[in-house]
């Protein structure tokens, strides 16, 4: 039995109990079997594979608050702090009623791989809880904050680990957290990313990850003999991703044709209005027909269908599973040259293989999105530095970590003979780096 199906068996059994985490590791390893075949004796030797697959340490905690009624709640606040060999952990906090172990454990995991790509000194970690901020009053949101922050800064530092914001933490959770951090510890300093600008968070954050996107789709066409100017782009999503991708698509001259939510989507051929996306989705926090209704050249549909439209290219950035094999026989039948991936897992795995095989030139989420973390990363430079650089520095230094991104994924696909798999490309260079530093540290 190979080394990758060993370890797969004692994984499996190891974790019977987290689907999302066993399918995240069967993902990784299979596609990394051409780099660890060709060290296989050195790796098994070293346990390589075991060590990367059991987490460093992980935390469970309670997390009491009182809610605006008077009654006392009780969460379950998490902190798993997956490798640490090229740098502290680094990865977000989830706040959703659906977080457990399996599910921080799978986002950990993966997280290694992708802080890897960026090429910044950053590990893998994330964390959540199962305390879901819809519906709940500032007060009570900060309540949670809090009792959370006040168990968890046991365990994190800027040098240490340093959780971001994720599904359910955004700014406001980040301000609250990071002034509970304060109280405590008496320290100010870096501890979290997505920080507001006046209290030493970095300028391009909000619009990294939608702009790496970009960054990354437009050095993959140049290398194809194409360019962005003119081309028409289907997106899916009306969030923070899809709003900034579409704003960078059209500053590189393509016209953005889709957005969607989840209600419905729309199909403007004129070419999204990006202001008036933001003012319907940001400020309005309203349904997508309100953009119908204020924009004549827009249909508005209800359901899916953003995929059929007739596109060179195709961006999703809603979230995951929303792209699967029906769709990707659409987008082939209609001539579409590639997908890069914004959001988490949004493309099925069959419907990635179809894609793969039938010529469109695929990036996934790991290489596509990492703009965001990467983002992060500066804004701890520039926290240790005690200073802040300009929008066009911050923009500058990502733009060049995505084209980085795709020429290292490139050589790494190239040099085990699978050109043009990117997804394996990315997967394999991302282990690799992590894999050296491991092996150089001893057995730790
Ligand atoms: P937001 O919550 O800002 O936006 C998500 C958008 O997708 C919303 O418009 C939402 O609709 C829509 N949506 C949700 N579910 C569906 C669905 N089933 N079908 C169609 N549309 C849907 O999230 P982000 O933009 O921040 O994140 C999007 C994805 O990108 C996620 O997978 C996230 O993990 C990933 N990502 C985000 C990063 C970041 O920096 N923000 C970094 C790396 C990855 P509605 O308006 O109705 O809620």
């Amino acid at each position: 039995m190979s080394y990758v199906d060993e370890v797969l068996e004692r994984v499996k059994a190891k974790n019977a109990s987290e689907p999302e985490f066993l399918q995240a590791v069967e993902e990784v390893l299979e596609s990394l079997k051409p780099a660890i075949e060709a060290n296989e004796e050195k790796y098994r030797k070293e346990a390589l594979l075991e060590r990367l697959t059991e987490p460093d340490r992980q935390f469970k905690f309670r997390v009491p608050w009182v809610d605006d009624k008077g009654q006392v709640q009780v969460n379950t606040g998490y902190r798993i702090q997956f490798n640490n060999a090229i740098g502290p952990y680094k990865g977000g906090l989830r706040l959703h009623p659906s977080v457990n172990t399996g599910i921080i454990k799978f986002l950990g995991f993966e997280q290694i791989f992708k802080n890897s790509l960026t090429g910044l000194p950053i590990g893998g970690g994330k964390g959540g809880a199962d305390f879901d901020p819809k519906g709940k009053s500032d007060r009570e949101v900060m309540a949670f904050c809090q009792s959370f922050m006040t168990e968890l800064s046991k365990y994190i530092g800027a040098d240490t680990d340093v959780p971001a914001g994720d599904i359910g933490t955004g700014a406001r959770e980040i301000g609250y957290m990071f002034g509970q951090y304060k109280k405590i510890k008496g320290v100010y300093e870096g501890v979290l990313t997505g920080k507001g600008l006046s209290y030493g968070g970095s300028l391009v954050r909000t619009e990294a990850t939608g702009y790496g996107l970009l960054y990354i789709t437009e050095e993959l066409m140049k290398c194809h003999g194409e360019s962005m100017e003119g081309k028409t782009v289907v997106i899916s999503g009306a969030g923070n991703v899809a709003i900034y991708a579409t704003q960078k698509a059209q500053q590189m001259g393509a016209k953005v044709v889709t957005c969607s939510d989840s209600t419905g989507w729309i199909y403007d051929p004129e070419g999204i209005d990006v202001a008036l996306l933001k003012e319907v989705k940001e400020v309005k926090r309203a349904r997508l027909t309100e953009y119908a209704n204020a924009r004549k050249s827009a249909e508005y549909h209800e359901g899916r269908g953003v995929w059929s439209v007739k596109c060179d290219i195709a961006l999703p950035c809603a979230t995951q599973n929303e792209l699967f094999i029906d769709d990707a026989k659409q987008l082939v039948a209609n001539g579409c040259k590639a997908v890069c991936e914004g959001a988490n897992m949004p493309t099925t795995i069959d419907a990635t293989k179809y894609l793969q095989e039938n010529g469109v030139w695929f990036i996934g989420g790991k290489a596509a999105n990492a703009g965001g973390v990467a983002t992060s990363a500066l804004e701890m430079s520039q926290n240790s530095e005690r200073l802040s650089w300009t929008f066009e520095e911050v923009d500058s230094k990502l733009k060049q970590i995505m084209v980085n991104i795709y020429h290292t994924i490139d050589d790494a696909a190239k040099r085990y003979g699978q050109e043009g798999n990117y997804v394996m490309g990315a997967n394999i260079a991302g282990f690799e780096k992590v894999a050296e530093a491991m092996l150089l540290q001893g057995v730790v």
